[in-house]
């Protein structure tokens, strides 16, 4: 039986590529690709002359047999995507879920994800995190799941097309409230690569204001609600404890 290796290849700076990456994507007998074409141009760089089969959202359900097949039969298959790490925001769930319901062994081999990348750069807590990946496109949606996002006091990641940046921005400030700190990370590892922070409506103002800032790719980081509303925190309720105690001492 062959593995399925699931292979992170760079976010934008090519030089982020593994060597284990690199070996892999030479000894596999096949790289199943989000897109082909792109990803032949990764492959052309680094010299690697495996072949290449299409493994995207619209046929990784139907063809994941396919692949699954080739796996049995012996051979190993690298996964990879446009960029990052597959699976994040990417195909490949499908794939690896057939492969290991299959009992075929499944190898990450990890490298460059944009919501890594961003958050510990982004100077916000990182012990604790929520990664959103994409909001919805239309308005109403996106802030529909922003109003439930809005107590959740870990650190929260979101993905968000250049397009759309702005008015995503905007709705965060309206929901969250403009003072909440957050972090926009674009372009990162890239020629432009871009790290600011500051609360969200000056952010809003800041994008707003420089139409270079609506270009490439994005990350949003924000930072979580301090105090849940209608919750108190343990230092509240102590501090409230001790206060009563206090009265009562002689
Ligand atoms: N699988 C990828 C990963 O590991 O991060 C994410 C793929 S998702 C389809 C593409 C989104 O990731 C972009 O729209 C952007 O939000 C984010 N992204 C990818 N590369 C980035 C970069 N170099 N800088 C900032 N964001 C990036």
């Amino acid at each position: 039986i062959g593995t399925l290796y699931v292979v992170a290849t760079p976010i934008g700076n090519l030089e982020d590529i593994s060597a284990r990456a690199l070996r892999i994507l030479n000894e596999v007998a096949l790289i199943a690709a989000e897109d082909t074409r792109h990803s032949a141009r990764l492959l052309q760089h680094f010299s690697i002359k495996t072949p290449l089969a299409a493994c995207h959202e619209h046929n990784e359900r139907d063809e994941g047999g396919r692949f699954i097949q080739r796996l049995l039969a012996g051979d190993s298959v690298a996964l990879i995507s446009d960029a990052g790490t597959p699976l994040i925001s990417d195909p490949g769930y499908h794939l690896v879920r057939q492969a290991r319901a299959a009992c075929v062994r499944v190898v990450p081999v990890p490298g460059a994800c944009a919501l890594v990348a961003a958050l510990c750069a982004a100077g916000l807590p990182s012990d604790r995190f929520i990664f959103e990946g994409f909001l919805p496109a239309k308005r109403t949606g996106r802030r529909s799941r922003l109003e439930q996002l809005r107590q959740e006091p870990r650190t929260l990641i979101f993905y968000e097309a250049p397009h759309r940046i702005l008015d995503c921005l905007q709705d965060m400030a309206s929901v969250f409230g403009g003072e909440r700190v957050a972090v926009l990370g674009r372009e990162l590892t890239k020629t432009f690569e871009t790290l600011k922070g500051a609360p969200l409506a000056a952010l809003e103002q800041w994008v707003a204001a420089d139409a270079n800032q609506q270009r490439g790719e994005c990350v949003v980081v924000v930072a979580g609600c301090r105090a849940p509303e209608g919750e108190e925190s343990v230092d509240d309720n102590a501090r409230r404890v001790l206060k009563l105690l206090l009265a009562e001492l002689p």
